[in-house]
């Protein structure tokens, strides 16, 4: 397939040369269905890509689509900056009764942005001004964002040298099966919180992912994420899960790290949230 077969000469001329996935996806896609895509010549492909999570539940869900369709038809509200809607009403009532409390989970929910940079951020925010500590440790090969603050605890140098500016305030840490012995990596970790002396500062929070998507598929045993969580707890350091690709149900249950047993201070979600792809 080329650009002219395909017809994008209107994205070489017109959109800026900061375009990513069209170079690996050189098409031109006009209709989306559960995990199929259709191009413009006709080319049927079975989308494993998912809009990197942001459509756990499949393309134009027939149940989805018609609530959407049904919504607008009736002049449902599409922005309230943070007033209160009938419809947010029920996303909340509906997140505690089916999400929160058949898990026992007592968290609050913050609505920042609507990308999952935006959560990070605020997640950031948040552990800093709780805690009074300025440092986030990160794990190697994360993947968090694209905003300043989730660059500084993205490992891909390629994407950290987009800001342009020092990443600062961030420790990076070897995430589970980066280096042999996955429980010894914590057991690092643990002293070097634990020593004064280490240079490395006692951080508001960990930030982690359950599955590490956008930094190649790497799975973080469970007896790690349990460890993690203790090591967190231990030194009274904010543990933020970062659900945002591999939350809503993407690895099975609505969050990831249910079935490792650990209750992080921090869930960071986005992509799927909406259900359909919207903004949310
Ligand atoms: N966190 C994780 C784990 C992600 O995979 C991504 C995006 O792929 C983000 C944060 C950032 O989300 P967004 O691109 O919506 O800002």
């Amino acid at each position: 397939m080329t650009p002219q077969t395909q017809n994008l000469g209107a994205f070489a001329r017109v959109e800026s040369k900061v375009r990513s996935y069209i170079h690996a996806f050189p098409t031109c896609f006009t209709k989306a269905r559960g995990s199929r895509l259709w191009d413009e010549a006709g080319n049927e492909y079975v989308d494993f890509f998912s809009g990197a999570g942001v459509l756990n539940y499949g393309h134009s869900h027939p149940v989805l689509k018609q609530a959407l369709l049904d919504y607008i038809q009736k002049d449902g509200i599409a922005h309230s900056l943070d007033m209160a809607t009938a419809a947010k009403r029920t996303f909340l009532e509906r997140f505690e009764a089916l999400i929160l409390k058949p898990r026992g989970l007592d968290y609050v929910v913050q609505f920042p942005g609507p990308t999952g940079t935006n959560a990070v951020e605020a997640a950031l925010k948040l552990a800093r001004k709780f805690t009074g500590r300025e440092s986030i440790i990160s794990f190697t090969n994360a993947f968090h964002g694209m905003t300043l603050g989730a660059l500084s605890v993205t490992g891909n140098a390629f994407k950290r040298a987009g800001a342009g500016v020092p990443l600062s305030h961030a420790n990076v840490m070897p995430y589970c099966s980066y280096i042999p012995n996955d429980l010894d990596s914590l057991e690092f970790m643990r002293q070097m919180l634990s020593d004064t002396s280490s240079g490395v500062d006692l951080p508001a929070a960990i930030i982690v992912e359950t599955v590490q998507a956008e930094g190649g598929i790497n799975v973080a045993s469970y007896p790690w994420l349990k460890r993690l969580a203790a090591v967190a707890k231990e030194f009274r350091v904010l543990l933020i899960v970062d659900d945002i690709q591999v939350g809503n149900g993407r690895t099975g249950p609505f969050f990831s790290f249910e079935p490792a047993g650990i209750e992080p201070d921090i869930v960071c979600l986005s992509k799927s949230l909406s259900g359909s792809g919207q903004p949310f």
